[in-house]
This record gives structure tokens, C-alpha cells and sequence, in this order.
């Protein structure tokens, strides 16, 4: 450390440190504030199904219990609630994962469509529930390798499938295409022809419990932190993603992901881990 002896480097040096310090403080304040309002809408997500399984319990053990129907019923119910809370649960160990950078992405090649037609499959019961069909246009040219965390994207397209069932209108269609965008990439594109989102409303969708209809969502079972989720993943990435809404008529989102060696097209596809 250099020994400071003019009065007025020492006082810009003490200058400067204020500055510094009333800065750190500052960031001290923003981070205090973003944590109680995280924890904040934890405890505000996790008490409705919670309240929701008490109540169940608590009707069953006040004599509910000894009509047999009536006891399985409300121990379905009640069996839906706590798995509600293990979905909330388990976004919120992703978001955190997410938000502190602790997640590693595993890298490799692999099949996008032979991915997307996995997650149909998963899917295909919540979505026959609201007689959604599920159509798939693929606009690649093949080989459909891409280059991404698998597990990861496999997560991106669930969540947005999920939610083009949950806000798609009944007897609907949910349309995945993969397009082929530039030398590099690929777009994933989701759409459905469900409520739609209004104008104003759209730049705060990837924000952690955002929701434009609070009961009516939550009442479909989201954690609201799906498209956060999403976005943390892509921007992991490096990839883009995109929203496209009109109200009363639908929702189309797409993302990016980079195809597999361009070069090595013809070989047999190498899994690579970085
Ligand atoms: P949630 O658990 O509430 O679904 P998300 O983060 O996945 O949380 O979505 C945030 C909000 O964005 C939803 O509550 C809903 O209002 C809106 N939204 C998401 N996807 C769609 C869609 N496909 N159509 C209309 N609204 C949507």
C-alpha cells in the first residue's frame, strides 16, 4: 500500500472510501430486500396447499373418515395438495440453484425432436384432461442434433407445454415445431390458441411469482416460478427466447439452441461433456 501524504489524495482516498462503502451498504440493502421478499412469497405460495391438506385431514379425523367414499375422496385431495407442495418445493430448489449459479450444465448432443416426443408422451394425459391435442411439425433438416444441457431443455419445453395446457382453451391445440433458423441454431417454438397474454403485461412474465391472473392460476396448480425457471435456463445457455401474445387468441413461445458440429454431421453423434 502506497503511504499517502498530500492532504488531497488523502481526500479523495477518504472521499472515494465513503463512496465504496455507502455503495456496499447499499447492495446490503437491495439484497436484504430482495430475500424478505422472496421468503415473503414462499411462505405466501406454500400455504394454500397447505391449508388445503389440513383441511382435508382435519374434516377426515372430525368423523369424515367412517363413510368410505367420502375417505378416499378427501385423501385424493388431500394426497394432490401435498403433491403440489413437492412441485413448489422443487422449483424453488431449481430457482435457487439457478439465481446463485450453482448450476453446472451438462453438455452433450442429442435428438430434439426424439426429446420433444418424450415430453409429449409425459404430457399426453394432462393434456387429453382439457382434450388438448399436442401436434408437432418438424421444419429441421436431419440430422436433429443439437448441443445443449439435455435434462435442462427437456425442462424448458415441459414448463412451456405445461403452460400452454394450463392457459390453452378446452379442445385446443398445442403446436411444437422445431425450425431451422440459421447455420448455428435451431428455433423451438411453443404456441397455443389459449387466453393469450395482454400487451402490458408481457415484460413481467419471467419474473419470479409474476402472474397476470394470481387465483386463477395458482388455482391451476403453478409454482409461478415455471417461466422464471425457463428464462434462467436459456440465458444459461446463451440462447434467446421469445414471447409473442395476443390476447383472447394465444401464445407462441420460442428459443434458441445451437445444433450439433455442423461438421460432423454425417458421423455417428458423439456425446461430449464439457
Ligand atoms: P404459473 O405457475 O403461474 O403458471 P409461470 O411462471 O409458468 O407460473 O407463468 C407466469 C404467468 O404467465 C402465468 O401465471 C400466466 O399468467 C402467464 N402465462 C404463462 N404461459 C402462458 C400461456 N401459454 N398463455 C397465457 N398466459 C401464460
Amino acid at each position: 500500500q502506497p503511504i499517502t501524504t498530500d492532504m488531497e489524495t488523502l481526500t479523495r482516498e477518504v472521499k472515494k472510501f465513503a463512496t465504496d462503502k455507502k455503495l456496499e451498504i447499499e447492495m446490503l440493502q437491495v439484497r436484504e430486500e430482495y430475500r424478505r421478499e422472496f421468503l415473503g412469497n414462499i411462505s405466501h405460495e406454500l400455504k394454500t396447499p397447505l391449508f388445503t391438506v389440513q383441511g382435508y385431514i382435519s374434516t377426515l379425523l372430525d368423523g369424515a373418515m367412517d363413510d368410505k367414499t367420502i375417505r378416499k375422496k378427501y385423501l385424493k385431495r388431500a394426497d394432490k395438495g401435498v403433491e403440489r407442495l413437492i412441485y413448489i418445493v422443487e422449483d424453488l430448489d431449481m430457482i435457487t440453484k439457478l439465481e446463485s449459479g450453482d448450476l453446472n450444465l451438462e453438455i452433450t448432443e442429442f435428438d430434439i425432436v426424439e426429446l420433444i416426443r418424450n415430453v409429449f408422451d409425459l404430457l399426453e394425459m394432462k393434456a387429453d384432461k382439457k382434450k388438448i391435442t399436442l401436434a408437432f411439425e418438424n421444419e429441421y433438416i436431419r440430422p436433429n442434433f443439437v448441443r445443449a444441457d439435455k435434462d435442462r431443455i427437456q425442462q424448458v419445453i415441459e414448463n412451456l407445454i405445461v403452460n400452454s395446457i394450463k392457459y390453452g382453451k378446452k379442445g385446443g391445440v398445442t403446436e411444437v415445431a422445431v425450425v431451422n433458423l440459421t447455420k448455428e441454431k435451431v428455433l423451438v417454438r411453443i404456441s397455443d390458441d389459449g387466453e393469450g397474454i395482454e400487451q402490458q403485461n408481457i415484460p413481467r412474465l419471467f419474473e419470479r411469482f409474476y402472474r397476470v391472473n394470481k387465483s386463477g392460476s395458482r388455482a391451476e396448480g403453478g409454482s409461478g416460478l415455471g417461466l422464471a425457471i425457463v428464462k434462467h435456463i436459456i440465458e444459461a445457455h446463451k440462447e434467446k427466447i421469445y414471447v409473442e401474445s395476443e390476447f383472447g387468441i394465444g401464445s407462441e413461445f420460442s428459443f434458441t439452441v445451437e445444433k450439433a458440429g455442423v461438421k460432423e454431421e454425417k458421423k455417428e453423434p458423439k456425446k461430449i461433456i464439457d
